[in-house]
């Protein structure tokens, strides 16, 4: 297992769309869970560390006690709820700015494993909120896409200084 380079915006790759998967990423998932960890955050996506496809590692309960680690791989959203939350989000490749995002409550996604099995769940509260941070990044799209325009040049105007 490797600590891997995480990218930081405005890097091309955090923008491109990501390619489906076929095959395993057992090696690639282990990497990014620990690379995840030794970021100190809850969630990483692989085009945040250069690969461009549709995998994603979260870990939404490790701060406060047992590790619940997830791969997710090729995940899609086939249900959300009509209820929408504003939260403050951060970013591992936007570090120190925390965005407001509005996002729905409850969602349902369908993914598979990093070894290829079938899973399908329904998340809520901040697991559902994560997923769906994770899974912009498979569609090239970080937390300053999802806010204001004004919000977002204060935000960025607090990144670049
Ligand atoms: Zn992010």
């Amino acid at each position: 297992m490797a600590v891997l380079e995480i990218l930081r915006w405005p890097d091309a790759r955090l923008s491109a769309m990501c390619a489906p998967v076929s095959g395993n990423v057992n090696a690639l998932a282990a990497d990014m869970l620990e690379t995840m960890y030794d970021a100190q955050g809850r969630g990483l996506a692989a085009p945040q560390v250069g690969h461009l496809i549709r995998v994603f590692v979260m870990d939404v309960t490790w701060k406060e006690g047992a590790p619940t680690p997830i791969v997710m791989v090729n995940p899609v959203i086939t249900a959300q709820s009509e209820t929408v939350m504003p939260s403050d989000e951060g970013c591992l490749s936007i570090p120190g700015i925390l965005a407001s995002v509005d996002r729905p409550a409850e969602v349902t996604i369908e993914w598979q494993g990093a070894t290829g099995q079938d899973h399908k769940e329904t998340l809520t509260g901040f697991a559902a909120r994560c997923a769906q941070h994770e899974l912009d990044h498979l569609n090239g799209i970080v937390t300053f896409d999802r806010i204001s325009p004004k919000q977002r040049a204060r935000l960025e105007a607090d990144y670049a200084g």
